[in-house]
Parts: structure tokens; sequence; C-alpha cells
């Protein structure tokens, strides 16, 4: 089911950068054009339209009352609470090691320099919830905003038809710390976030997965407001040896698969045993899976297993690829460590499958795709953090610097910056 390739075939099919990715589907960039025109200049009522439209019925209220929120606690079962409330814990425990201190630093005598850490006031949340709810998102995206000191963390996701939405979401928002609720989805949300509706107060930042509705908003929405990415198909590379489990294999790469059919699950191994072992393995769970459909597209389509004669050709073809989630299985994995150049997240060890990750672990499940942690990051309290420079200089420091920044400026002809010393310094 998941089609074998060379190292030469699945370098040019994957890792090469020749042909420019598909930019989003025309009839999604114009419907949502029209949105967002719409929700821009009408507020409100466009948003009321689009949502009966799309969504298939209105919210009696926008928001979620604090009513609401209360009754969503009756309705989730004690496991799940608890099971959200650990992760949250190390979810919180993971990224607040990532906070830091604003500095201030002398260059030298006269000269002060320096970092403010500013957090950004109004971060919208946007959390999916067309075709299934994800409480994890809720966590992975308020947790670093809540601990960056965010003033107002707004959270959108989709009602059914006009229902309520579902109670685990609003659970998720009050562990996480999310300050309100609004029942709205799709493009018209990010719309009503990025600029504001009679009802809803624009944000400075929006973050969050969606489909391809909600990512195309927020690719034209983009400097208006801040965004944090455009996520892609996700992904997993998994890099495994003779010392590896096919079964734990199977299991990782049918993960990834079940989420959509446009999922790309990857194996490098070293082993032929493993490979075929892997196969026989992926076939006969893949069977058992209630998403068999999807998950079995997906391999066949978008999946790819390569023999590599090394580990160091199997850790070449990863950092080429620079997948969104990567597993090492081998022997000593952990100090393989140093292999990995670009991965958005790494799993390490025959037991550590990726939704260790995706739930539970701390570190964050935003995380960049296809092949964008070649020069990005997942989601973290930076994300949600300004960071304003700042320099003073005495009379003294800026008479000794005089000369350089005047020449600099003469040569770029800007007369005027160089004036600006010497009306100091000449005085
Ligand atoms: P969604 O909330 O992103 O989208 C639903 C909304 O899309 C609806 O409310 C509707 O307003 C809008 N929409 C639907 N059809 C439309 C149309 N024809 N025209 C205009 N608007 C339309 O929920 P979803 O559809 O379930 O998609 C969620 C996506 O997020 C999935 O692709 C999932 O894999 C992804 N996801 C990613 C992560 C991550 O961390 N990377 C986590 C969770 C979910």
């Amino acid at each position: 089911m998941i089609p074998i390739f060379t190292v030469e075939k699945f370098t040019a099919n994957f890792t090469s950068r020749k042909t420019k990715k598909q930019p989003f589907d025309a009839e999604v960039l114009q419907t949502v054009q029209e949105v967002i025109e719409n929700v821009s200049t009408r507020g409100d009522e466009a948003l009321k339209e689009y949502t009966e439209k799309f969504d298939g019925g209105v919210p009696g209220n926008w928001e979620v009352t604090a009513e609401e929120r209360k009754q969503a606690w009756e309705q989730v079962s004690p496991e799940i609470i608890e099971a959200l409330k650990k992760a949250a814990g190390n979810i919180r425990s993971f990224h607040s090691k990532q906070l830091q201190q604003s500095r201030m630093m002398e260059l030298s005598d006269d000269i002060i320099a320096g970092q403010l850490f500013r957090p950004i006031a109004r971060v919208g949340i946007y959390v999916p919830g067309g075709k299934a709810c994800y409480p994890s998102t809720v966590l992975m995206n308020a947790i670093p905003a809540v601990l960056a000191g965010v003033s107002e963390i707004i959270m959108v996701t989709p009602s059914r038809g006009g229902q309520e939405i579902a109670p685990i979401l609003s659970v998720a928002a009050d562990i996480a710390g999310v300050h309100k609720i609004y029942k709205i989805g799709g493009s018209q949300a990010i719309a009503a976030l990025a600029y504001g509706t009679e009802t809803i107060e624009p944000v400075d930042k929006i973050v969050g997965p969606g489909n391809a509705y909600v990512a195309a908003a927020k690719s034209l929405v983009f400097g208006d407001v801040g965004i944090d990415m455009i996520a892609g198909p996700s992904e997993v590379a998994i890099i495994a040896d003779e010392t590896a489990n096919p079964a734990f294999i199977a299991a990782d790469l049918l993960a990834q698969a079940e989420h959509d059919e446009k999922a790309r699950a990857f194996l490098f191994t070293t082993s032929e045993r493993i490979l075929e072992e892997t196969i026989v393995e992926v076939e006969k769970q893949c069977a058992q899976l209630p998403r068999k459909d999807i998950a079995s597209v997906s391999l066949k389509n978008e999946g790819a297993a390569v023999v590599v004669d090394s580990i160091e050709e199997a850790f070449a073809l990863s950092n080429a690829l620079a997948p969104e989630h990567l597993e090492i299985q081998v022997e000593n994995a952990l100090a393989q460590l140093s292999k990995v150049k670009n991965a958005g997240s790494v799993f390490i060890g025959n037991y550590t499958p990726e939704p260790v990750g995706d739930y539970f672990a701390g570190p964050n499940h935003v995380l960049p795709t296809v092949g964008t942690a070649r020069f990005s990051s997942g989601l973290s309290v930076d994300d949600f953090i300004k960071k304003t420079t700042y320099v003073s200089y005495s009379e003294k420091a800026l008479r000794n610097a005089a000369p350089y920044i005047e020449a600099i400026a003469e040569e770029e002809q800007l007369s005027g910056h160089a004036r600006a010393v010497k009306v100091r310094v000449n005085k």
C-alpha cells in the first residue's frame, strides 16, 4: 500500500523546489476575498449571512456566555477533564521555560542598549470545528499566549448549524485561560477577527489551524494583522534501523495517514527486513482503523518508503525534506539528535510515538509543514511577544561615534541624517 521509492526518486519527488507550491484553489480564493470584503465593510450583518450560508444556522448569541461555559463542564466526562488538565500542565511547564526577561546592556561607557519584551495585546485563536473537534488545539494555541501575558485571548470556532459549540472546546478554553469564545468559523471568523464588527473587537494576531478557507483568509489578512503560519498537509518522516519494531512503525505511519487524504507519511530505513515487515503490518493494522479509507488513500498517493545505505543517508533525506514531525527509531536514538538540521518536532526512540507530542508531552503541536521547517519553527511563547530594541547615547558617546555615522549617512546621500548628528556635536 505504501509505495517504495529509490533515494533519487524520493529526492526528485519530495524535496525538489523546482515547481512552486500550488497556491489556494481559485474558487476558494474568490469566495474568501468576497467574504473578507463584506465582513470588513458590513460587519455583523455580513457575518450573519455567511454563518447562515456556510455553517447552516446562526447562533442565538455570538459569544459563549458565562452560563454556557459553566454548563459545558457538566457535559464532559471527568476522565477527559483530567486528561486535558494533565496535558495542559505539561504544555504550560514546557512553554514556561521559553519566557525571557527584557534585557538592558551597557555596550560601553555612556552607551546603553537593550530589548523590551512586550506581549501582543489581543490575540485571536482559530479552533477548527467543521468536521471534527480539537480540544488539543485550544491548549496548544492558548497556553503559550497566556504565558506570554496576552491581555485578551479570543477564541473562535464554528457552531454546528447555529447550535452550541462542542462543550469540550469550552472546557479546554477554561483550562487554558481563554477570555472570550465566539461561535463563528471559516473565513468570516478570520475577517471578523482581523477587521472587527459591531460585536467583535479586532485582534492584533490570529493563530490556529483550519481548512483551506481559513488558511486562505489568514494569508489575505496578513499584514493588517499578524498570523502564525499557513499550514499545509500534516507529515511525518520515520528513520528506522534493524532494531526498530515494524508494528510500531506501521502504527505511526497510519496515525499520520488517517488525518486526511493529503497527509504524508514517509519511512527511511537501513533494513530491507524492516521495510517488508512494515508493509505487512500496515495492511493488517489499516484494515482495523475506522478511518481506513482515508489512511489507505493517503499512504498510496502521498506516502513513500525508502531503503537507504546508512543512517547518515536517512538523515540527509530527512534534512532535505524538513518534515513537520520526525521520528527516530534506531539504536541509541538520542545520540542521533545532533544529525537533525531541519524538522518541526522530533520524537526520539521506539516509545515516543508522535501522539505523545500531539496531545500530551508539552512541546507544541502547531508546527511548520511542507519543508518550511528549513526556516521556521513551531508555535511558542515568542509568537505572542514583540521585541522592541532601544538605545541611549550620552553627548560624549555621540561625539565619538559622529564621524562614522556621518560617513555612512553621506555615502547613502542622506545628508539630513548626517545633520541630525552634526547639529548636536557642533553646537
Ligand atoms: P474548519 O473550522 O477549519 O472549517 C469549517 C468552516 O469552513 C465552516 O465553519 C465554514 O464556515 C467554512 N466553509 C466550509 N465550506 C465552505 C465553503 N464551501 N465556502 C466557504 N466557507 C466554507 O474545520 P474543518 O473543515 O474540519 O477543517 C479543519 C482542518 O484543520 C483540517 O484540515 C485539519 O486537519 C486541520 N487541523 C490541523 C491541526 C494542526 O495542528 N496542524 C489541528 C487540528 C486540525
